[in-house]
């Protein structure tokens, strides 16, 4: 049994509880600051109910709904809720995996009462972060995760035997997780319309998703729909470890003297987490955990790091994880001489991908690659980056 937590318009929901003046009302999380020059990454269930969904240009939103509320992405906040949520339901002791920053997956071998069991999850994910999930319930996580969209908000959903043929006939293709794209498309064109035709003709295929493949939905979901844009790096288990060799990957440098401008060290910063990312790019690696180390006459060695539920191979992800590490610090303003930055828990795949706006950066960062594999390193670079020069 798969148990499948699926937050509720989870950026919104999020700018939603901290502000109850956003309560309830028409809400586009925006995946940029210019609210009529962006793309809505969340809608709040009074904007979808207007019919204004994620991946609408903000300009089209706001033309539906002139009043609608805007907040900027803020990804730092989501993905600091998706962490804390991800250690509440590790709680429970279950093999967990998590497949995107909302949408959580708890293996459940023979639980007594699961439906119990989504209740409790449901109320603590409310009482500490006031905002809501729904849940599904089902025997392989393909069947989970359409039950947890069959009653949202705030629902939970059980498909077993009793209901499978029910769900199925209700439930049209294109709702089923992976046939949303060209695959779903093509089935469609030959007459398959609901999950039920699926599965009259292919009857083994929501078995597929029974045994091993649980353990890795998105490559399950990859194999059969490899059309679908959104790459997902393998899912994270409490015993994830690092496939092989190397562990780590890091690129430190000794300034020729200390220096105290803040801004300078930040270039070196910046500058050594794009080394490093480059580096995880070429071994097409990915990296959860970021460590800082500096040295300088007032502080001495100072290393700390943080490990985060998303993995990165981002030189400016991987910066501004190094600067938070910074900012924890509480060093103010010292004397540096030596900066190190070091990617650790590794593991094979690409960027996990979770905004629009990070989609279009995958392209960005693969075209600079490009140039600075032609042109050589450092070709085309970022501004801040020529303080190091
Ligand atoms: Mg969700």
């Amino acid at each position: 049994m798969i148990l499948h937590v699926d937050m509720d318009a989870f950026f919104a929901s999020i700018e939603q509880a901290i502000n109850p003046r956003l309560k309830d009302k028409p809400l586009i999380v925006g995946s940029r600051g210019n609210k009529m020059r962006t793309v809505v990454c969340a809608a709040s269930y009074a904007a979808k109910a207007l019919g204004i969904h994620s991946g609408m240009p903000s300009r089209e939103a706001f033309s539906i709904c002139p009043k609608l509320e805007f907040v900027a992405a803020d990804q730092a906040k989501y993905t600091w809720t998706s962490e804390q949520i991800f250690q509440l339901l590790k709680g429970y002791g279950l093999p967990l995996n998590y497949t995107s920053i909302d949408e959580f997956q708890l293996e459940l071998a023979s639980h007594p009462d699961p439906l119990n069991l989504a209740k409790k999850i449901k109320e603590q994910i409310y009482a500490n972060f006031n905002i809501t999930a729904s849940v599904g319930i089902a025997k392989n996580w393909l069947l989970a995760k359409l039950a947890s969209k069959l009653n949202k908000p705030d629902g939970i959903t059980l498909i077993d035997d009793s209901n499978f043929e029910q769900v199925l006939r209700q439930t049209p293709l294109d709702k089923l997780c992976g046939l949303g794209g060209k695959i779903g498309a093509s089935f469609m064109a030959g007459g398959l319309k609901s999950c039920w035709d699926l599965y009259l003709n292919l009857p083994g295929f929501f078995n597929t998703f029974d045994n091993a493949k649980a353990k890795n939905p998105q490559m399950a979901l990859l194999s059969v729909n490899p059309e679908q844009g959104r790459r997902v790096n393998e899912s994270y288990d409490n015993s994830g470890k690092p496939n092989e060799s190397p562990k780590s990957i890091s690129h430190s440098y000794t300034l020729p003297e200390a220096k105290i401008n803040s801004r300078v060290i930040q270039a070196w910063i910046r500058l050594l987490s794009e080394m490093v990312a480059t580096r995880l790019r070429q071994q097409n690696l990915i990296s959860a955990t970021v460590h800082l180390w500096l040295n300088g006459p007032e502080i001495g060695n100072f290393g700390a790091q943080k490990t985060h539920q998303v993995l990165t191979n981002d030189g400016y992800e991987i910066y501004q994880r190094t600067l938070k590490i910074m900012a924890k610090s509480r060093i103010q303003n010292p004397r540096i001489r030596a900066i190190g930055v070091t990617c650790s828990s590794l593991s094979r795949g690409t960027d996990q991908h979770l905004l629009r706006e990070e989609i279009r950066r995958e392209g960005l960062i693969k075209a600079l690659d490009r140039i600075n594999n032609r042109f050589g390193e450092r070709s085309i670079y970022p501004a801040i980056t020529v303080l190091t020069r």
